[in-house]
C-alpha cells in the first residue's frame, strides 16, 4: 500500500494499514488508486485482491469461526466496546480520512464517525442479550424451544458514501452474534475500512474474525465467495442494480441475504407545517453528505399554500452553503465522489430543465479540478422526468407542488424504491396517516434525520430486504433453531 503525504502527514500511524487484512496479517500490495474527490489527486494505492485472496480470506474466517462462536458473549461484547472506545479516541483522524477519500465536509465526517462507533457500542450491549423462546404447543402436550445460533461466515459489502458507518452497522451485529466476516469496502473509500480494521486489531479482535479485502473485480470475487458452501450470509449495502445481481448470485447457493439498497425519499410538507422546522429538516435530509445518502430527500412535495415561500427560503439557505474542499473546516458542502457522479447529476438536472424545471440557485456543474456540483433548487419540476424517479445522489432539491393529501401519498409512492420518507405537518393525526400511506421502511415525522443505531434501518419495495440496527439487527446474522423437546 502506498500513501501520499496528505494522508501520512496528519494521522496517527496506527491508522496507516498495510494492505489486505487476512487472518490477522497485513499483506502489502498495490493496484487500486484512491482519489481525493476534492482535488482529483491520488491519495493512496491499495491492493487489488483476486479470487485466490478472497478464498484465503474465507479460509481465515473459517479457521477462526468455531472459537469465535464459542467465545462468551460478554467477551465478544467487551471487544466491541473497546473498538467503540478506540474509534471515539481516534474520531478526528478517522473523520479526516473519510473526508479525504470521500470528499464529505468534515462536520459530516465527524457525524459519521460518531454514528459508526455507536453501532459497536449498541452491539456490545446486544451481544449479551441474545434471546431465545420457549412455548407450549396449542395441544399442551409438547414443548417448543427456539435458540438462535450464529449463521456462519458472512460476506459484507459496503458502499463509499458512509465508509465507516456502513461497515460498523454490519460488523457490529455479526461479531456480536458470533459470526466471522470478510469485509469488501468500496474501492473509492478503502482507507477508512483498513484504518478501522487496525483499530479492531488493537481492540482485541482475534485473527481471522474480521478480514478486509479491496478488489477491482467485485463481481467475480464475490461470486467465488458466495459459491463456497462455508459462506452462509451476504450483507450488502449499495445500489439496487448491484443488489439485484447479488441476489441472483446468492440464489445459486441459497445464501441468506440482507440488502440495504437505493432510495428515492419523498419529503412532504403540508400547509400547516412549522415552516422553520420543515426548512431545518429539509436541509439535513437533503444536504447531509452533500446529498450522497440513501435516505436523502430526493423529491420535495410542498402543498400549494406554502409552496412559493418554501422554495424562496430553501433557495436562500441552499445558496448560502459554502462549497469547497471537504477537509477545509469552513466547507459545508464538499465535492461529489467521482466525475461520473457529477455527470449523472448534470444529466438529470439538464433533462428536467429542458422539460420546464427552473433553477432558483445552482443548476450546472462547476469547472476545474475536483468533482463539484453546487447546491441547487429546482422548482416547477415535471413529475415524469428521470429526476423524479432516479436517485439524484447530490445536492439538488427538486420541488413539486401538490394540493391534496391523497395526491401527496400517490406521488410519494410513485417509485420502485421504498426506503425513507419525511412528512411535515402540525396535525400529528394527518402526519401519521400520511406516514402510514407511504410505502417505505422508515418515515420521519417532523424530523429530517432518522438514522439511529437503536432503530431498525431498512427499506420496503426495491430498497431492500431485512433491517440493520435496533434489536432485530443481530438476528440478520443468526439462524433460529427449533428444538422439539419432550420433558
Ligand atoms: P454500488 O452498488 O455501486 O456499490 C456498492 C458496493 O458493491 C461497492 O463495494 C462495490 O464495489 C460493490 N460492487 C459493485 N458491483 C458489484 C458486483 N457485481 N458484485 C459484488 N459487489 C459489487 O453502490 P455505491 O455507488 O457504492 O453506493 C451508492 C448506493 O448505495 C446508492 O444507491 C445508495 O442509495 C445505496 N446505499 C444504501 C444504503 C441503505 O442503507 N439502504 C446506505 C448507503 C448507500
Amino acid at each position: 500500500m502506498t500513501f501520499n503525504t496528505l494522508v501520512t502527514g496528519y494521522a496517527d500511524p496506527c491508522l496507516h494499514a498495510g494492505g489486505l487484512y487476512i487472518g490477522g496479517k497485513w499483506e502489502a500490495g498495490i493496484g487500486i488508486p484512491v482519489l481525493d474527490p476534492s482535488t482529483g489527486n491520488t491519495l493512496a494505492e491499495v491492493p487489488d485482491a483476486g479470487i485466490d485472496d478472497a478464498m484465503r480470506a474465507v479460509d481465515a474466517a473459517e479457521a477462526a469461526a468455531a472459537k469465535w462462536r464459542r467465545t462468551p458473549p460478554r467477551q465478544r461484547s467487551e471487544i466491541l466496546r473497546r473498538w467503540f472506545t478506540l474509534m471515539t479516541e481516534h474520531a478526528e483522524e478517522l473523520a479526516l480520512l473519510i473526508s479525504l477519500e470521500n470528499g464529505k465536509a468534515l462536520t459530516d465526517a465527524r457525524g459519521e464517525v460518531a454514528y459508526a462507533a455507536e453501532f459497536f457500542r449498541w452491539y456490545a450491549e446486544e451481544a449479551t442479550r441474545i434471546g431465545g423462546e420457549f412455548r407450549h404447543t396449542p395441544s399442551g402436550a409438547h414443548n417448543i424451544l427456539v435458540d438462535h445460533e450464529p449463521i456462519g461466515i458472512a460476506v459484507l459489502i459496503t458502499p463509499w458514501n458512509f465508509p465507516a458507518a456502513m461497515a460498523t452497522r454490519k460488523i457490529g451485529p455479526a461479531l456480536a452474534a458470533g459470526c466471522t466476516v470478510i469485509l469488501k469496502p468500496a474501492s473509492e473509500t478503502p482507507l477508512t475500512a483498513y484504518a478501522m480494521a487496525r483499530l479492531g486489531e488493537e481492540a482485541g479482535v482475534p485473527p481471522g474474525v474480521v478480514n478486509v479485502l479491496t478488489t477491482s473485480n467485485p463481481g467475480a470475487v464475490t461470486a467465488a465467495m458466495l459459491s463456497d458452501p462455508r459462506v452462509r450470509k451476504l450483507s450488502f449495502t449499495g445500489s439496487t442494480g448491484v443488489g439485484r445481481i447479488l441476489l441472483a448470485e446468492a440464489a445459486k447457493s441459497v445464501v441468506n441475504c440482507s440488502m440495504e439498497l437505493g432510495g428515492n425519499a419523498p419529503f412532504v410538507v403540508f400547509d400547516d407545517a412549522d415552516l422553520d422546522a420543515a426548512l431545518d429538516g429539509a436541509m439535513v435530509a437533503k444536504m447531509r453528505n452533500g446529498g450522497e445518502a440513501c435516505t436523502a430527500a430526493n423529491r420535495f412535495y410542498v402543498q400549494s399554500g406554502i409552496h412559493d415561500v418554501f422554495v424562496e427560503r430553501l433557495t436562500s439557505r441552499m445558496a448560502a452553503l459554502k462549497l469547497g474542499v471537504g477537509y477545509d473546516p469552513e466547507t459545508q458542502c464538499g465535492p461529489m465522489i467521482t466525475t461520473q457522479a457529477v455527470e449523472k447529476i448534470d444529466r438529470l438536472v439538464a433533462e428536467a430543465m429542458s422539460c420546464g424545471a427552473r433553477a432558483t440557485t445552482g443548476g450546472a456543474p462547476l469547472p476545474g479540478s475536483g468533482y463539484y456540483y453546487p447546491p441547487t433548487v429546482l422548482a416547477n419540476v415535471p413529475t415524469d422526468t428521470a429526476l423524479a424517479h432516479e436517485e439524484i445522489f447530490g445536492p439538488v432539491a427538486a420541488v413539486y407542488r401538490f394540493e391534496t393529501e391523497e395526491e401527496a401519498i400517490r406521488l410519494a409512492n410513485d417509485t420502485e424504491y421504498g426506503l425513507a420518507a419525511y412528512v411535515y405537518s402540525r396535525d400529528i393525526m394527518r402526519a401519521m396517516r400520511v406516514g402510514r400511506g407511504i410505502e417505505t421502511g422508515m418515515v420521519g415525522i417532523n424530523r429530517g434525520l432518522m438514522s439511529d443505531p437503536a432503530a431498525p434501518f431498512g427499506g420496503a419495495k426495491q430498497s431492500g430486504l431485512g433491517r440493520e440496527g435496533g434489536i432485530t439487527g443481530i438476528l440478520e446474522f443468526m439462524e433460529p433453531k427449533y428444538f422439539a423437546v419432550e420433558f
